[in-house]
């Protein structure tokens, strides 16, 4: 099959499905050389196979509100790929989760956790539940229902979720006490889990640090470093907060942060005490960012949904990190992007930047890393939480960051050894999808026509 009619039946049998389309259109141009090479994948089906889901369930999920009214949301569990290790995946609660949100995030998760080198499959999950506005015992009663049922298909040798977008420890939390008393047994079902009941040390700050230290890699290519850049940071959540963080660390300078309200752009850049300010504000407080401005007096914009182009991405810069939510930089950002002179972009978001923006930036020679190779950080430690359940030990916080570190440097490395094989050196796009593909392809042909 060629490249337009293996998109044309993936189209034909998800319609209204655009998110999961543009995942799959983007894996899908960069795979074709990787099938001319291996005429048995195409033979076997493999991709299509790949980009078909194993399992997809979808359930009512029905809880009290604090009035004593009867809620109701939809939940969903994605099981995409099983190839190379137990289903893992995050869980999504945002009001704009459907099906085929999901399914493009748990078919980027198939890569990305092959990119790890760690033995887990792809997965993804969540409701429509919106936390925002909620009390602390709304969220307990939605997660306790919504456990209710996903118990049922999940346990730490088949199906291990994590959180995110909407899903941080508080949830997890709610989530693992209501396995635990389901299921009668304490295990390693969930990761993300809190220091001193199963958790991994730095499993909170890895997708942010990871992010960075991928970055990193791909400035000293370059002979360059974070140090002393300027750097824009959507998303003010987990990821956000953790890559901001390392970019103090590491000497850069972070001078921008968002929420769905709007954003602050900070020209002094964030310090480790307005961080904390942040943290405070977002994780315990639950407020808006609006408020970081009027205290440390920067310049707030509200967004404007209705605009062609957000103007984060319009001031002057040398990184841009992503890490709010999919389709933030569109092809008129990344332009402004390289107009004004930024050098690198940094997914630590799952598909940030649609593919004209991803054009722009790779025709404009930007270093540019795809949310599948740069944020893998946190599914990667999610892995080593996993690895000390079974163990039944912890690891030192310095012995998780080293770890942490070297998985990195390895997904960075191994991205451009794929993307040099295959004629396009330097685009970690094109390395991420083949390196990743190629492991699970290999691990489904021995698995036979299952
Ligand atoms: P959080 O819920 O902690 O934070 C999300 C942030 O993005 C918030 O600032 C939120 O603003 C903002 N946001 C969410 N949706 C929108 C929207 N539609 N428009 C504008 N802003 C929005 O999530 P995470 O930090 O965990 O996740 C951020 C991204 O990183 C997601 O794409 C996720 O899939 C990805 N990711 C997360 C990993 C993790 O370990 N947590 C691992 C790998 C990838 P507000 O507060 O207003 O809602």
């Amino acid at each position: 099959m060629s490249h337009n009619e293996i998109l044309e039946s993936i189209r034909k049998r998800n319609p209204n499905e655009p998110e999961f389309l543009q995942a799959a259109e983007e894996v899908i141009l960069s795979i074709m050389p990787v099938l001319d090479r291996n005429p048995a994948f195409t033979k076997l089906r493999i991709l299509e196979r790949m980009l078909e889901p194993e399992r997809l369930i979808s359930f009512r999920v029905t809880w009290l509100d604090d009035k004593g009214d009867v809620q109701l949301n939809r939940g969903y569990r994605i099981q995409m790929n099983s190839a190379i290790g137990p289903y893992k995946g995050g869980l999504r609660f945002h009001p704009s989760v459907t099906p085929s949100v999901l399914k493009f995030l748990a078919f980027e998760q198939i890569f990305k956790n092959a990119l790890t080198g760690i033995p887990m499959g792809g997965a993804k999950g969540g409701s429509d539940f919106d936390p925002k506005g909620k009390s602390d015992n709304e969220v307990m009663k939605f997660c306790q229902a919504f456990m209710g049922e996903l118990a049922r298909h999940i346990n730490h040798r088949l199906d291990v979720p994590a959180g995110d977008i909407g899903v941080g420890g508080r949830e997890i939390g709610f989530l693992f006490g209501a396995y635990k008393k389901i299921k009668n047994e304490f295990t390693g079902v969930l990761t993300g889990k809190g220091i001193g009941w199963g958790g991994s040390l730095i499993r909170t700050e890895a997708t942010g640090y990871g992010l960075i230290y991928f970055a990193e890699n791909m400035l000293q290519e370059k002979k360059e470093s974070i140090k002393d850049k300027t750097c824009l940071v959507s998303g003010s959540g987990n990821v956000a907060q953790y890559a901001i963080e390392k970019i103090i660390h590491l000497g850069g300078k972070a001078v921008t942060s968002s929420d769905s309200n709007g954003y602050v752009y900070d020209e002094a850049g964030f310090t480790q005490e307005k961080l904390d300010f942040l943290k405070d504000l977002k994780n315990n407080r639950r407020g808006r960012i609006k408020e970081y401005a009027d205290k440390y007096k920067c310049v707030y914009v509200d967004i404007d949904s209705k605009a062609d182009h957000n103007s984060l991405w319009n001031i002057k810069a040398d990184c841009a990190f992503p890490c709010a939510t999919q389709n933030e930089i569109n092809e008129k950002d990344a332009n402004n992007l390289v107009k004004n002179g930024v050098k690198l972009v940094g997914e630590g978001a799952n598909m940030p930047t649609s593919i004209d923006g991803i054009n722009v930036l790779l025709a404009n020679g930007i270093s540019y890393s795809p949310g599948k190779a740069s944020n893998a950080g946190g599914v990667a430690t999610s892995g080593l939480e996993m690895t000390q359940n079974f163990m039944g030990s912890n690891w030192t916080r310095e012995e998780v960051d080293a770890k942490l570190v070297g998985i990195m440097k390895n997904i960075h490395d191994t991205c451009l050894a794929a993307a040099k094989e295959y004629g396009k050196p330097g685009n970690y796009m094109v390395g991420a999808n083949i390196a990743g593909f190629l492991k699970v392809a290999k691990a489904m042909q021995a698995q036979g026509v299952i």
